[in-house]
Parts: structure tokens; C-alpha cells; sequence
């Protein structure tokens, strides 16, 4: 070799087994010299041996929960050459951080819990470098076990040996235990322990119809048989939860194959070590009984997880069958995550407790994700992939710091610096006390972890959100100033620098389809066409506004949004000589629709929307969808979908676009005109809801083409919480396929409002870049 060299590795290389990798590598390729952690990596330091063939190596195979970002390599003079390699131990004061996201149960771990020859026969908190928890249990940096939860359990002897043998497995891995010296499973009733084998008699409760509160990494889960429609209604009564669906655990891929269509990239997913929520289509040929109806009433898909620690195989094996795992929480609440919450707050809806006394130090939802259009896009993002950075696209490097706070509901908050952001993961709807407690908390943890002190705060127009609110009372306490995004900028900001749209780009076009952001205008925005930069943007066009009948109620009261179409679209009369008698005007008949009629002739508390998301509520209430009352929030959307899900449209409704002052509106009258004469002829609703979704595709993909060209748009830009919605978003990629232009779509980072944070933290850098 020519000289000695310094060998820089930068990315997601701490905490994850980075430098007894290295040390192994050193080994095979003769290298001698050493490996560290410090604040801005992996640094190894190279005097002889093939460095090619090691640095190749490196970068070739890295350990699995790794993400190398670069490698640099420079020369390294004057130095003695030393002989061996060593790994040297981490500095506490210079390593920045070493937060990385919990992980999956690996392979090898799973084969250890299995083998009745080894220590960790039926362990179920096996874990080693590769696998296992890790932001859950972390309560500071540097990551080191006396900075987790785990500094209460002293290593024994032999979990010691591992743990310092660079040849283990498990050589630093800071949550290592065993049976002789880790954590302990029991299952609890009343309070009162239970003798014997906790994961057989847990299982023997839940087959027999029992509903359970499970101790597992982010919190608690309430779980119960999913093939037993009994169990699943008792878990929705005592829940209060009437229809919003059910997640499923199933004990391995073939049980999940039974009851879903499974292409390899969703296979994929599951077996990531993330182990997100996926949603999935249901088979067309599940086996009768082997599901309860109940567990999503009026979908098409179901959202299934894998086995993800070793308590969940163990328990999946022994009940081998799929188990409702839904969050253990009170509605609206935030998860319970300490066994005496748990035990408060869950007690009255379980009949037993499956518990451990591994403390968890931070609430972790399972993250929810779905693959569109061949790509992963993440519902929610939370355990598994937080707290992963994200970077920021070319020309962010030199931008100051920003602590952006999101929006209202889905909540997450967002740290940039250096070109790189950290989104916090799901911190709920703030709506809610306790889970504004918890955005609260997180907003110092976030920043007390990743050492981050912001120069400028970033927050919603929205002048009620509680999350506005706290950003104005941040930016006062820090002395910085506050910047204002509007909601829809964020949401075409935070597509844009995802996909690297650089910070000086071309404008975009941005088509935002979306629940409620609060516009400049004072009226209610959701469905718009902006010509954007990440510094600024111009509204070009949006869905024809209608009135907001009865302003919040609106939101959950799906028929107010249909006589708001109607009414706008042809007049009452019109709409109501069309309607005849048919089984819609009966239910229209039965509500104040006079009253409400009044309301919003006289423009009280009902403001101008241009929401997509209302449209998509009347036009499933026109279906008769949650007619009355939204049960959960998107709850017409979702069935609207799902009935227009597997149908091939024979056309598409139109929808025309109409000049309207300085701007254009994409205006469903055309839409509503044809929808009603397919109701009067007795179109099957599924094909009703297919045009529907076409129709809207397509208008909405024309007209971004349109506006595109207009303004010479370097890209076309969507985002928005429709954008969940499988159908339309793939509808939309399909129109916009061949127009010559990127599409900026969102993968890693949510469509809906929790990806509004990080898309505010890119407006307010690039504004202060100017
Ligand atoms: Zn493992
Ligand atoms: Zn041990």
C-alpha cells in the first residue's frame, strides 16, 4: 500500500454494530490501525494492508440496520504505523448522536428463540446488533445502555462476555439480555400475577375469545382473535371504536398470503425492519370464518404486520392465527406506554394484561404504510423508521437551523440543519390534552437529542392550531423569528425536497388535494393548483369553493358537504326534483336541510371551502357513506375507495374549468349533473364511484398540465392527505405519465398533514437563504 489513510463514514453508522463490522473487515484484509465514533460518523485510520479491497467491502455488504450516505479517503501522514486493529472506545462528549430507529427481530435471533439447545430458548427479549429495540428505550445520548432503559438489568457474566467480544453478534448491543440477568414476561389479571407460562396461557385467552393489553416496544397494543367476530365487536364496544379499522398481526407470510394478494414489493415491506402496518387488498378468496367481518367494515383493505420482537413470534406462534393489534389507548388518547398507566387507562377493556418490566421510554405508534404504484408510501411514520434523517435536496446545506411544528392533526415536528432533517415520528391529533402534552414533550426531547437549537422557527397560518401556537411561544422564548407557511405551500414544499427539487429549481406546479388548511384568503383551502417555489407561491387554480355548512360539523356530517354541492351546483330545487323519490332524497328528508340552507345563504359558520376531502364526503353520502356522521376521520373517502376498488370505469364523470376572477376552479357541476342521473337510473354504486374517481383523476391532471405549461413549471409536484387514497393517486400518475415533466410524489415522507413539518422546515430555510 502506498501510505497510511483516513478512511471518513458518514450516514446511519452508529449504534447499528458499524465498527465490529469494520474490526471483522480489518481482519480479512489485513489492515492494521483503528475505528471510532465521533460527531460526524465513523472515522478509521488505515496503515497497511489491501485498503481497496477493505473500503470495497465496506461499502459492498454494510450491517443490515446501516445506511451508508459516503466514504472519504485521504491520506494520513506522519504517522507510526502501529500493529493490529482496534476499535477504540467512543468518547461521550464528541459523538453527536447514535438515536436510530428500533428494528426488527432478525433472522438469527428468531432461529436462537426457536432452538431448545440455546440460552435464549423462548426468550422474549432476544435481541443482538442487528435487531431490536432501540429509540424506544433510548432516554439519552450517546446511545450506550447506561443511556437506556435498560441500565436497570445488570449484564450477567455471560451476556458480559458477548457484549464485549468483537466477534459476538451482540458485541455492543445495548439492549443485550437473557433469561439469567433481562427482562421478564407475565401475565397479569386484576392486577395479580399469573403462575406458569405466560405466552401459552396468553394464547389459550385470546383463542378462547379474550382480549388482551400487550406490552410490546413503542406501548401497548389491545389484541384479540381476529377470526372471532364476537371478540372483535366486544373489542369495539368496550373500545367506543364503532367502525375505524383494526390492524392485523399474523404469525408469517403464508397466513397472511391466505387473506391477502401479495406482490414482492409488499412482501418487501413487511419483512423490513421497520415492520410497518401494510395495507393490503383482502383476497377475493379468503377462507370463510378464517376473518371477522367486523375488523374493517365497508373496506377492501386490511392493514397487516409481522411478528416484530420475540415476544409477538412467541405469542403468534403459539396462537397461530392472525390477532387484532390495535393501539392501547383510550379514543383519542395517546398510546399507554407504563404498566401502571396501562393498567388505569386499559384495565376496564382487558380481561388480562401480557406484561414485562422493560421500561419504555418513548411512545412509538406502529408506522402504517401502503404500496402504490410500485413505490412505498408511509402513512404514518413512526417505530421502525424514526427518529432516520432525512436529506435535505442540494443547496440546503448552508441554511440555518429550523424547528418546524406542523399541523393539527397527525402531528410531527421536524429539526433541520446542515441539509439534513429529522421528522419526528406521529405524534397524533392535538386536538386532543394529553396528546398535546406529548407534542410538547417531544419538542424538547427532539431537541435536547439531536443537540439542536433553531434560528428561525417555522408554523401554520392557521392561527388556532395548538401547534401555532407553541411555535409563536418558541420562537418568543429563543428570540428568533417566527415563519408562516401556509398549509398547502408546506405540503408541495415537503414533495418537493423529497425528491430533491433543488433549492434554487425551476418553479413547480403544485397540485395539493387535501382535508382543511386555513388560506390567506380567510376561506377554508384543500384543492389547489399553486405555482410554487419553496420560498413563495401563487394559487392558479382550485375546486370550485362551496360553503363549509355549519363550519366543524361539516367535517364530520358528511351530508352537509352534498347539500353544499348540490345547492351550489344546480340549486336546491333543481337537485331535490332530481333526487324523486329515490332512498337519497328519503335520507335528505330526514335532515334540517331548510335550516342549513339559511346558514349558508346568510354566510354563518359557513365559510368558502375549496377541500377536496368534503367533496370526496359528499360524494360518498350521496352513496349513502357514513351519511349521517363520520365515525372516524376519512371514513367516506376510504369506503368511497374501496367501492370503486378492482372496477374498471366505462367512463369518467367531467368536470369543467371555469375563469373565475385571477384564478380558475375545477368545477364538479358537470360531475354532479352525471352522478345524478347514473343514481336515478340505478347505476351499481361501485361504478359510480370508479367514474367518480377517473373523472376526477383526469380533470385534475389535465388541468396541472395545462398550468404547467403556462408557467413553464420545471415539474409537477403532488401532494395532500387525498393522496392516500391508492385509486386516485395512481389514476393521477397514470394521466400524468409522458407529459414531460418529473412528478414529485410523496414516498418516505407522508402525503397527509404529517408531512407538513418537514415540507414548512424547507420553506423557512429557503427563505432565509435569499
Ligand atoms: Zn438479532
Ligand atoms: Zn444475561
Amino acid at each position: 500500500m502506498a501510505g497510511a489513510e483516513k478512511i471518513r463514514v458518514r450516514g446511519q453508522v452508529q449504534g447499528v454494530g458499524f465498527r465490529p463490522f469494520v474490526w471483522r473487515l480489518a481482519a480479512e484484509f489485513g489492515i492494521s490501525g483503528d475505528v471510532r465514533n465521533d460527531g460526524e460518523g465513523v472515522l478509521i485510520r488505515a496503515f497497511a494492508g489491501d485498503v481497496d479491497g477493505f473500503v470495497g467491502a465496506i461499502k459492498e455488504n454494510p450491517p443490515p440496520l446501516a445506511h451508508i450516505d459516503t466514504v472519504e479517503r485521504a491520506p494520513l501522514a506522519g504517522t507510526a504505523v502501529q500493529p493490529g486493529f482496534s476499535i477504540v472506545e467512543t468518547d461521550r462528549s464528541s459523538a453527536r448522536t447514535g438515536a436510530t430507529p428500533d428494528a426488527a427481530m432478525c433472522p438469527a435471533c428468531h432461529a436462537e428463540i426457536l432452538d431448545p439447545e440455546e440460552r435464549r430458548h423462548r426468550y422474549a427479549f432476544a435481541n443482538c446488533t442487528h435487531c431490536g429495540p432501540r429509540f424506544s428505550i433510548l432516554e439519552n445520548i450517546p446511545y450506550d445502555r447506561a443511556s437506556t432503559t435498560m441500565r436497570a438489568f445488570d449484564m450477567c457474566p455471560s451476556c458480559r462476555a458477548e457484549y464485549e467480544d468483537p466477534a459476538d453478534r451482540r458485541f455492543h448491543a445495548q439492549p443485550i439480555a437473557c433469561p439469567d440477568c433481562g427482562p421478564r414476561l407475565w401475565l397479569e389479571r386484576d392486577g395479580v400475577e399469573i403462575e406458569g407460562d405466560a405466552i401459552a396461557a396468553a394464547a389459550k385467552l385470546l383463542r378462547a375469545g379474550k382480549i388482551l393489553g400487550i406490552k410490546g416496544i413503542g406501548g401497548f397494543h389491545l389484541a384479540c382473535d381476529a377470526a372471532n367476530e364476537d371478540a372483535v365487536r366486544l373489542l369495539r364496544e368496550r373500545k367506543r371504536r364503532p367502525k375505524k379499522p383494526f390492524a392485523l398481526m399474523a404469525p408469517d407470510m403464508d397466513a397472511i398470503r391466505c387473506h391477502a394478494a401479495l406482490s414482492p414489493a409488499e412482501e418487501a415491506l413487511l419483512n423490513d425492519p421497520a415492520a410497518p402496518i401494510v395495507l393490503l387488498e383482502k383476497a377475493d378468496d379468503i377462507p370463510a370464518g378464517s376473518l371477522a367481518p367486523a375488523l374493517a367494515p365497508g373496506l377492501s383493505v386490511l392493514g397487516w404486520m409481522l411478528p416484530y420482537s420475540p415476544l409477538h413470534a412467541l405469542l403468534m406462534a403459539a396462537v397461530d392465527g392472525p390477532l387484532v393489534m390495535t393501539s392501547g389507548n383510550r379514543s383519542g388518547e395517546p398510546q399507554a406506554i407504563g404498566n401502571d398507566e396501562a393498567g388505569t387507562k386499559l384495565g376496564p377493556f382487558v380481561d388480562a394484561f401480557l406484561m414485562h418490566d422493560r421500561p419504555i421510554a418513548r411512545r412509538l405508534d406502529d408506522s402504517v404504510a401502503r404500496i402504490v404504484s410500485g413505490d412505498i408510501r408511509l402513512l404514518r411514520r413512526a417505530r421502525g423508521y424514526a427518529p432516520a434523517s432525512l436529506d435535505l435536496p442540494p443547496g440546503f446545506k448552508s441554511a440555518p437551523p429550523v424547528a418546524a411544528f406542523g399541523g393539527e392533526l397527525k402531528s410531527a415536528l421536524c429539526l433541520s440543519r446542515a441539509g439534513t432533517a429529522i421528522l419526528s415520528h406521529h405524534l397524533g391529533d392535538l386536538e386532543d390534552a394529553l396528546s398535546f402534552g406529548e407534542f410538547q414533550k417531544a419538542a424538547k426531547d427532539y431537541s435536547r437529542l439531536f443537540d439542536h437549537c433553531p434560528q428561525i422557527v417555522a408554523a401554520d397560518l392557521h392561527p388556532d392550531y395548538r401547534a401555532t401556537r407553541f411555535a409563536e411561544a418558541e420562537a418568543e422564548r429563543l428570540g428568533v423569528p417566527l415563519t408562516r407557511v401556509q398549509h398547502h405551500h408546506a405540503h408541495i414544499a415537503s414533495a418537493m425536497a423529497e425528491n430533491g427539487w433543488p433549492a434554487d429549481g425551476a418553479p413547480v406546479l403544485g397540485v395539493a388535494l387535501d382535508g382543511l388548511g386555513y388560506g390567506p384568503d380567510g376561506t377554508v383551502w384543500g384543492g389547489e393548483f399553486l405555482a410554487a417555489t419553496y420560498s413563495g407561491f401563487t394559487r392558479l387554480a382550485c375546486l370550485r369553493p362551496v360553503p363549509l355548512a355549519g363550519g366543524d360539523a361539516a367535517n364530520r356530517e358528511p351530508w352537509r358537504n352534498l347539500v353544499a354541492q348540490l345547492d351550489t351546483a344546480m340549486g336546491w330545487d333543481v337537485a331535490q326534483k332530481r333526487l324523486g323519490k329515490s332512498a337519497l332524497a328519503g335520507l335528505l328528508s330526514e335532515k334540517p336541510v331548510a335550516n342549513l340552507r339559511v346558514l349558508m345563504q346568510r354566510r354563518l359558520n359557513s365559510p368558502l371551502t375549496s377541500s377536496t376531502g368534503r367533496l370526496f364526503d359528499a360524494v360518498g353520502a350521496a352513496l349513502g357513506l357514513a351519511f349521517d356522521r363520520l365515525t372516524y376521520e376519512g371514513e367516506a373517502a376510504m369506503e368511497l375507495e374501496a367501492l370503486g376498488a378492482g372496477i374498471s370505469p366505462d367512463r369518467a364523470y367531467p368536470f369543467a374549468v371555469v375563469e373565475a376572477g385571477n384564478i380558475r376552479h375545477l368545477d364538479p357541476v358537470p360531475m354532479w349533473d352525471a352522478l345524478l342521473t347514473d343514481l336515478a337510473d340505478g347505476m351499481p354504486p361501485g361504478q359510480i364511484s370508479a367514474r367518480f374517481h377517473l373523472g376526477l383523476a383526469r380533470a385534475t391532471a389535465q388541468l396541472a398540465k395545462k398550468l404547467a405549461d403556462e408557467i413553464s413549471a420545471g415539474a409537477i409536484a403532488l401532494s395532500g392527505g387525498v393522496f392516500q387514497n391508492a385509486l386516485l393517486m395512481r389514476q393521477v400518475a397514470e394521466e400524468l405519465d409522458g407529459c414531460g415533466l418529473p412528478v414529485l410524489a410523496q414516498r418516505e415522507v407522508p402525503a397527509n398533514d404529517g408531512g407538513l413539518a418537514f415540507g414548512q422546515a424547507a420553506v423557512a430555510a429557503a427563505r432565509a437563504l435569499r
